[in-house]
């Protein structure tokens, strides 16, 4: 089960960038060639009056007067009293400016009134860029970026040129289905004048790589930029981060730090999501001391961050600590504490955690329901786990969706009963898909119910006939029960269907450095050193009855090499190098890709009994925590 807890990056990145052209399109571009005027108090004053004195003002007096009242009341999104002046220049004939004109537009789009603002764009008798560039920057802020990009056609076939405000801001609007073809043919257009250089501009266009997933060309953008700013750095870390591209985030913000980058919480959320990706403790705790040390003061989406990273990278009392101390909690603070109890197979604190935040104000919400019920699955506390689910379709506050139905899945199979959980799945609303399949063959192999697990891998093969790992289960099951020929037919038509899969690799972090193994892997500079510590740790677990799971082993060979092809598991070579590298003692932390097959897990638990360390590991679906001979997992993943 995969709960995400990782929204919202980019959702401030887009803001803070939003926030910055707003700025600069009130601050900058619309300033007027003018003398500063005196009444800027005006809307504060008493309006009516001033309007009735003014209408006796020549011109001049009249154009001073509306641009200082128009300030005044853009400033404080004064409704009313825009309106009132609008209404003024209407009843006594008064004709605005471009200048003035625009003025009163932005009003409107300050004020969200953005019907008003087109009337007044549509009819206005002449306008300018910055005219244009309002009414697009209007539209992009409230998300109608179809809208948006349409005026911008508009606006160049009415043979305006756009200024680097417009190509900023066209430029957000370029997302979703089709964003990215406009984003391209405008980013050809910027080729052709000098604003592509321009720090807005470059800085949105690398933005929208980024989020279309074209992080070469994302890149290609940043690297071209004369100027940077922690927005455009922030872009380009996160541009890697969502795309799971952790050690290329954390390699590049350490280089921009060292080139003198300031992060700002927008960054520091940043990395430390892409640190949570590669369970990276160590530096996760210098990046959280750099946060206490820039003084940033409170801000709940980068402490989410820290609970997150925290949990992701194995420490739960930091988590905890975090958590604890946040002035100020969301539902996703309690969500993030919630999943990391779950994943490290925490199942009390889960339900203790869960109670207390029924105790306060924040209201649980389906992310917190789904951290509880599968944590009360990874923990083993079924009967917990299903009368959280009764009163959550009992109370009707949150309608379960089809994850929560298959953490009840989970918990039933857990609990020893498949066919308790295929009797579920046949009465559920929903059509069940591969994920609640799979939860219950799984199942199925850990209690060895062969009658169950034959029709869950029979549905699993119509859903997903190329993934190898249903066919291994089907036939372990099989194995397990002494059926060898029925074992054989499903390994045979295995071959015939299933495509190769995504590697397996495992990392370890040590003294700072990420290594990266692969099975077999001949490429690790100290391979001679590992191989022979494998050597040596396979005699000494054999000695203590360590049995290889040939059945893991997919290929057609004989048991000898079945034997070889297990030992250059890539987790297995990340933990041998962990305990020739790491000091006596101390834990060895490993993050796999993959989900962790049977032998490598029976294999760890030897070695945390003959080496007396603590491993942990992190597969793709949850956290082993592995202490003398025993894995938080029950061995149930
Ligand atoms: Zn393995
Ligand atoms: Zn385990």
């Amino acid at each position: 089960m995969v709960i995400h807890i990782r929204r919202g990056v980019l959702g401030i990145l887009h803001n803070t960038r939003a926030l910055r052209y707003t700025l600069n399109l009130t601050t900058t571009s619309f300033k007027p060639n003018f003398p500063p005027n005196s009444n800027s108090n005006t809307v504060n004053g008493n309006l009516d009056e001033a309007l009735l004195e003014m209408s006796i003002g020549g011109f001049t007096v009249k154009f001073h007067f509306y641009d200082s009242v128009l300030t005044e009341c853009v400033n404080n999104k004064a409704l009313n009293h825009g309106k009132r002046v609008h209404t003024h220049m209407i009843k006594t004939c008064y004709r605005p400016s471009v200048y003035l004109g625009t003025r009163l537009l932005i009003f409107y789009t300050k004020c969200d009134c953005l019907g008003d603002a087109r009337l007044l764009f549509e009819r206005m008798p002449e306008r300018n860029v910055v005219s244009w560039t309002a009414m697009i920057s209007a539209y992009s802020r409230r998300g109608h970026s179809s809208e948006a990009l349409s005026l911008f056609v508009k606006m160049l076939g009415a043979d305006f040129q756009p200024n680097e405000f417009t190509f900023a801001t066209v430029l957000t609007c370029c997302n979703g289905n089709f964003g990215f073809d406009h984003g391209k043919q405008i980013h050809s257009l910027l080729v052709k004048t000098h604003f592509k250089s321009h720090i807005f501009v470059s800085s949105s266009l690398l933005d929208m790589y980024a989020k279309a997933g074209k992080i070469h060309d994302a890149r290609q953008v940043f690297d071209g930029m004369k100027d940077r700013d922690i927005v455009s750095c922030t872009a380009i870390i996160a541009g890697y981060a969502q795309l799971g591209l952790d050690e290329e985030a954390l390699k590049l913000f350490r280089q921009l730090q060292k080139e003198g980058m300031r992060p700002n919480y927008v960054t520091f959320t940043t990395v430390l999501m892409a640190l949570s990706g590669l369970a990276a403790l160590e530096y996760g705790e210098q990046v959280h001391g750099q946060v206490i040390r820039t003084e940033l003061g409170f801000y709940l989406v980068m402490h989410n961050s820290l609970i997150d990273m925290y949990s992701k990278c194995g420490s739960l009392e930091y988590a905890r600590r975090v958590f604890d101390r946040m002035p100020e909690k969301s539902v996703i603070s309690w969500n993030a504490m919630l999943v990391g109890y779950g994943k490290h197979g925490l199942g009390k604190e889960v339900v203790k955690l869960f109670e207390k935040m029924r105790q306060g104000e924040i209201m649980p919400d389906s992310v917190t329901y789904l951290a509880v019920l599968s944590g009360c699955s990874h923990g083993g506390m079924v009967s917990e786990g299903l009368d959280y689910f009764d009163s959550m379709v009992k109370s009707r506050e949150i309608e379960p969706d089809i994850e929560h139905y298959g953490c009840v899945v989970d918990l039933l199979g857990r609990g020893g009963s498949p066919e308790k959980a295929f009797d579920f799945i046949q009465q559920m609303p929903f059509k069940p898909t591969s994920a609640l399949w799979g939860s219950l063959l799984g199942a199925c192999r850990v209690h060895s119910n062969v009658e169950i697990g034959e029709i869950a891998a029979r549905k699993l093969f119509e859903i997903e006939p190329q993934n190898a790992g249903n066919y291994v289960i089907l036939s372990n099951i099989y194995a397990a029960s002494g059926r060898w020929e029925d074992m054989i037919t499903v390994r045979k038509s295995m071959k015939e269907n299933t495509v190769k899969k995504e590697p397996g690799k495992s990392f370890i972090k040590i003294n700072r450095t990420l290594h990266t193994f692969y099975a077999w892997d001949k490429c690790h500079p100290n391979k001679d050193e590992i191989y022979e510590m494998l050597g040596k740790l396979y005699v000494k677990i054999k000695e203590v009855g360590y049995v290889p799971d040939l059945s893991c082993v997919l290929h057609d060979v004989d048991d000898e090499q079945k034997e070889r092809l297990l030992m250059g598991h890539s987790e297995k070579l990340a933990i041998t190098f962990g305990l020739i590298r790491t000091p006596h003692g101390m834990p060895i932390q490993i993050v796999k890709n993959l989900r962790i097959c049977a032998d490598c897990h029976n294999t760890m638990k030897y070695i945390t009994k003959v080496y007396g360390r603590e491993i942990s590991l992190r597969d793709s679906n949850r956290f082993h925590r592995v202490v003398d001979g025993v894995c938080s997992c029950g061995d149930y993943w």
